[in-house]
């Protein structure tokens, strides 16, 4: 099997150093494998999306000497293709119109708070019969979600991960503007491409089950997943502004060359042995999941200008 990666940051702002370490995890694991990596830019959110991140996100991977395979895919010119697989999973009985207003879904909201329990759909439309369908409401459609059982990923960093399916509920696929949500888009886009092994933050993980249920629904292979634990700011709490450094772009204002900021990045989270530098080609010929930690990476490291 070839080996598929890649690398899907949303263009809303800078290139955070996060982002950037699982750009680097992902394209070492491609090139270790004689694999490909590829780039993504999930630019759905046309609000938030701008050139000058999508222009930041090139320019800090040529930085790091990070080069991906093709040219890259914008997920918003894909939105035809993930229409098409909504309306597959509805002929399959997969997935169902919901006309709920958004008052009623701010009642469930609501219900969910007093209860002091998660927010969670209903599942009034699930299997209400589709003629009762008020007439000129928009609807968004919903997958049908299994609610028995539970849902697995075997994860490389987290180990085996589970949720009851009954916690679940029937996620959105299509918002009723006939706009796909990001599961459904990053579903749809890592299996046409083909990507074998998925690599992120593991903020992500919560979405992976609900991801597997979009595969498991359209039949098909879930990629190998690697959760990688966040990194922390010196404090131990998660990276922010008040840090200093926390994207590409600052460590590169302070000076710092690509070579030792990807060297720090990838001693942040990945252990091999004592070395302490390793040129490209040798994290290239010895970066594999293996060695990814599983607890939070600490930055030692603070902006200068921010101590004066
Ligand atoms: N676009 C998402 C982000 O920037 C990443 C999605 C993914 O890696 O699956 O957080």
């Amino acid at each position: 099997m070839k080996i598929r990666t890649r690398f899907a940051p949303s263009p809303t702002g800078l290139l955070h150093i996060g982002n950037a370490r699982a750009a680097l995890f992902n394209y070492l694991f491609a090139r270790h494998h004689g694999g490909e990596f590829v780039l993504r830019i999930e630019d759905t959110d046309r609000e938030r999306s701008t050139q000058h991140a999508v222009d930041v996100i090139f320019d800090g991977l040529k930085w790091m000497g990070l080069d991906w395979d093709g040219e890259p895919v914008f997920q918003a010119s894909r939105q035809d293709r993930h229409a098409e697989v909504v309306a597959q999973l509805m002929e399959k009985g997969m997935a169902y119109r919901c006309y709920c207003t958004p008052e009623e879904l701010a009642a469930m909201r609501e219900k969910a708070r007093a209860e002091k329990r998660p927010p969670r759909y209903d599942g009034t439309w699930r299997d209400r019969d589709p003629s009762e369908a008020p007439e000129g409401v928009p609807y968004a459609i919903r997958l049908r979600a299994p609610k028995e059982g539970e849902t697995i990923i075997r994860d490389h960093v987290q180990g085996e991960v589970r949720v009851a399916n009954a916690e679940m509920d029937d996620l959105i696929l299509l918002r009723s503007d006939g706009t796909p949500t990001y599961l459904l888009a990053v579903v749809v886009d890592d299996h046409d491409m083909g990507i074998t092994h998925v690599m992120r933050g593991d903020d992500h993980l919560t979405n992976t089950f609900r991801q597997a249920m979009i595969y498991r629904a359209m039949g098909w292979d879930l990629p190998e997943f690697a959760h990688l634990p966040l990194i922390h700011g010196p404090d131990g709490a998660k990276l922010s502004k008040r840090h200093g450094a926390q994207s590409v772009v600052d460590f590169r204002e302070e000076g710092i060359l690509p070579e030792a900021l990807c060297n720090y990045l990838l001693r942040l989270g990945w252990g091999h042995g004592d070395a302490e530098v390793l040129d490209r080609e040798e994290q290239i010929r010895l970066f594999d999941m293996d060695g990814i930690g599983r607890s939070p990476s600490r930055m030692d490291y603070v902006k200068l200008s921010h101590l004066n």
